[in-house]
């Protein structure tokens, strides 16, 4: 597995669990919002890259990975592993199982591109926690993630998380000029009947993959809120975060 950076410790991105982050590296999306370009690009990866290190991010050699975690136990719940996107990670499975062997609760981050590793991961029961993007409406996909996109199996992806069993959840980075108030009834069909939607403020303060959107101002609160109680109308609960 090839790990571009570890949270030790957050409070929030696993609800209900104290948790440490993962985050792998390498993407098949190239969302224009991206602010984790350096796990995106492969000329951006892993060491030596300023930007890189001043994000935060430093690589991780899978022998210190488990030796942090073997120290971790009892003292954390649950490991998020993100990324990039984790499902490009063929060592995936096994990976995971070494994670859960030591005790922790699994909460995978996927842009559900991948139903195979998906189900996959579901039938050997190795998540707890599932979280999927939803990008945009079906239509509009291609344009906020920048690569041809097979919608198809993004919908097995969507319906797998949403008849899991497991708690999950659907994001969506709300990007002015690539979504509008108009898409949220289109998104909230697709993911119907989901047990909640994370609506995210877009962030213009940072590195992004498309640097065109640098600067650009975000929804204003109001607006989201507006988009939120659309979107609550197909979910459990709808909010932002
Ligand atoms: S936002 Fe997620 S899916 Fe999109 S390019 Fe970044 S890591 Fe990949």
């Amino acid at each position: 597995m090839k790990i571009g950076g570890l949270e030790k410790l957050s409070l929030i991105d696993y609800p209900g669990c104290l948790s440490a982050i993962i985050f792998t590296v390498g993407c098949n999306f190239r969302c224009h919002f991206c602010y984790n370009p350096m796990l995106v690009w492969p000329s951006k990866e892993l060491g030596g890259i300023e930007e890189y290190k001043n994000k935060g991010f430093s690589p991780v050699p899978e022998e210190d990975l488990f030796l942090f975690l073997k120290s971790r136990v009892g003292k954390l719940d649950g490991i998020v592993i993100t990324g990039g996107e984790p499902t490009m990670h063929h060592d995936l499975p096994e990976f995971i199982t070494k994670i859960r062997e030591l005790g922790f609760k699994i909460k995978l981050d996927t842009n559900g591109t991948n139903p195979e590793t998906l189900a996959k991961l579901l039938e050997q029961k190795l998540i707890d926690y599932l979280a999927m993007d939803l990008k945009a409406p079906l239509a509009k996909y291609e344009l906020v993630v920048g690569v041809p996109v097979d919608c198809q199996k993004l919908l097995r992806s969507v319906k797998m998380v949403i008849e899991s069993g497991l708690p999950h959840e659907f994001r969506t980075t709300v990007t002015p000029g690539l979504l509008e108030i108009d898409d949220f009834s289109e998104m909230g069909q697709v993911i119907k009947g989901a047990d909640a939607w994370y609506l995210q403020k877009f962030k213009s303060d940072t590195e992004l993959v498309d640097p065109m959107l640098q600067g650009k101002k975000a929804y204003s609160s109001q607006e989201m809120e507006e988009m939120a109680i659309i979107g609550s109308k197909f979910v459990g609960i709808c909010q932002l975060r």
